[in-house]
């Protein structure tokens, strides 16, 4: 049975048609600039690539072609679901769970939470359910993983109010990436993962670390948004509270403003004035550039230091996992948040370090040292395994 994932934002949709068990992808592709006259879809048909302009801009259109696409390839009628990621399910899912109208209503009810994601994840499946009203559709919440994690770990200091009436506690996000990729790594450091205790960080533009205990996330390091923890691309991490108000009394900017650069305009980009791109980076750094290497280093020094601190939350750490456009690629980064962290027994190797990139998972460490070991994440075959599970179960 095939499953069609689809990762629906405001401007955009990403899908893949995949086998949940082989993970063999059959169509991939991504329409982007919906909502405005340039929007178009790019489907991957294994190999061969076609655009297709989408003069309406809208989901429906962007559905329409991907049906016609199945129809070309003689596998519409071999479809089994429809994985869908919601970014935010709140306290309510803990797990992935079946489209119903009830589960709708819950979806719609996090919108506080995840104001400019749900929206879209919200249209996305109602357009999809349309489309392809036949099938089962279930989501799968970025969140969803993170519900493990103990009231000592997710509670803020701040007044019990706001979290009893405004549901302000940190929930975490990622969550699909870091469960696939614990799992994986479980399997090469040949552990159950029921009792193994790994740190694992995600670093793609978006950037979370995760304490997983026995395949449960514990602890992780983004929070109520995922603006909260690590350096990322364009998004701050952490920064004092006090904030706001000292910008809006010091430069007179408004809430929205000292979000949205928060939000995009921070992160490596803020810190460089250059890019958030990390490989861009990297090459500016090697050729001098001082806030390019400034950048690199801040965003190494934070992560190697919100990986001891999530440390605390394993008593016991087996292994570290890097993954993402970053964890993948980048042996500079790895070896200087390793090098950082001698104190947790870690020593990389340097050629296996230089040899791991992306499509190639594995050791970066020596024999004598805690693992680290990167694995290629791959949120969409986790979905559609998710999904394949919850219909699996649902028909018990
Ligand atoms: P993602 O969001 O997972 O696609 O990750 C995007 C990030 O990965 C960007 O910061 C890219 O610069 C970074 N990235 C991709 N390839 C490389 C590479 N070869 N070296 C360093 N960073 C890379």
């Amino acid at each position: 049975m095939w499953t069609l994932v689809l990762n629906c934002g405001s401007s955009s949709v990403k899908f893949a048609l995949l086998d949940p068990t082989s993970g063999e992808v059959r169509l991939s592709g991504l329409a982007e600039r919906l909502g405005s006259g340039a929007a178009s879809v790019r489907v991957d048909r294994g190999g061969e690539r076609v655009t297709h302009p989408l003069p309406g801009g809208s989901y429906p259109e962007a559905f329409g072609v991907l049906l016609s696409e199945l129809g070309a390839l003689g596998v519409r009628g071999d479809v089994g679901a429809v994985g869908h990621r919601v970014v935010h399910g709140g306290e309510r899912f803990s797990a992935p769970a079946l489209v119903t109208p009830e589960v709708l209503e819950a979806i719609r009810a996090c919108v506080p939470l995840a104001p400019l994601h749900n929206p879209a994840n919200l249209a996305g499946i109602e357009a999809a359910r349309e489309a392809f009203p036949d099938l089962p559709h279930v989501a799968v919440f970025d969140t969803a993983f993170h519900q493990t994690i103990p009231e000592v770990a997710y509670r803020y200091a701040v007044p019990e109010a706001w979290y009893t009436q405004h549901g302000v506690r940190r929930y975490g996000f990622h969550g699909t990436s870091h469960a696939f990729v614990s799992g994986e790594a479980a399997r090469m450091l040949g552990r159950d993962l029921s009792d193994v205790n790994l740190v694992t960080a995600h670093l793609g533009n978006g950037c979370s670390v995760t304490a997983v205990r026995g395949g449960r996330s514990v602890d992780t390091s983004m929070g109520l948004t995922p603006l909260e923890g690590v350096v990322m691309g364009t998004r701050s991490g952490d920064v004092d509270p006090g904030l706001h108000d000292f910008l809006a009394r010091q430069a007179g900017l408004s809430l929205g403003e000292i979000t949205a650069a928060l939000n995009k305009e921070s992160g490596l980009l803020g810190l460089s004035n250059l890019t958030n791109d990390m490989r861009e980076l990297e090459e500016a750094a090697s050729r001098g550039h001082a806030g390019a290497r400034l950048a690199v280093d801040v965003f190494v020094y934070r992560l190697a230091k919100t990986i001891a601190g999530m440390s605390v939350a394993l008593g016991r750490l087996d292994g570290l996992v890097f993954t993402g456009g970053i964890g993948e690629n980048s042996a500079g980064v790895r070896a200087a948040t390793l090098g950082r962290l001698g104190v947790l027994g870690f020593e990389v190797d340097k050629a296996a370090n230089a040899q791991a990139v992306r499509g190639q998972a594995g050791f970066i460490t020596t024999p004598q040292s805690t693992p680290a070991l990167v694995v290629n994440t791959n949120e969409e075959l986790m979905i559609a395994r998710e999904t394949a599970r919850i219909l699996q179960g649902e028909h018990a």
